[in-house]
């Protein structure tokens, strides 16, 4: 963790800093909003269970197999929310962009789609290719 001295302010990001910041700004309230449903639908689907309307087997089958599946969106969502918190203190501590196994600067052509990347394709193929094993 960088020293607070070096913490800038957002008045001190430079222009791609500030961009990256907003990209990440707007991809946070998508992410928010996304889990704001997927905890209101698994809602939903554990009320029915509880009150008994679901009667039928099958649907009882569909109603906790969508329950399990909104969860799972969940905390995949929850993930990448952790991810961009991340990316965001980073823009402010000067470490973003950087590839936390090589300290290669990521490029804008990834971070643009993945402000939140931090690995460069080179370390993140070798982890994908190290977990399948
Ligand atoms: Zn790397």
């Amino acid at each position: 963790m960088a020293a607070k001295h070096n913490v800038k302010t957002l008045e001190q990001l430079n222009e791609r800093e500030r961009n990256y910041y907003d990209m990440l700004i707007r991809q946070r309230d998508i992410v928010m909003g996304k889990m704001q449903i997927h905890a209101e639908d698994a809602l939903d689907c554990s009320n029915a269970d509880k009150r008994g309307v679901t009667t039928h087997m099958a649907d009882m089958g569909s109603d906790s197999a969508r329950y399990e599946m909104e969860l799972k969106l969940m905390s995949e969502d929850g993930d990448v929310l952790a991810l961009i918190d991340d990316a965001i203190e980073r823009i402010f501590t000067g470490e973003f962009g950087k590839c936390l196994d090589c300290g290669g600067q990521i490029p804008d052509g990834r971070l643009n789609i993945r402000p939140y990347a931090i690995y460069c394709v080179k370390c993140k193929t070798k982890r994908e290719r190290e977990r399948n094993f």
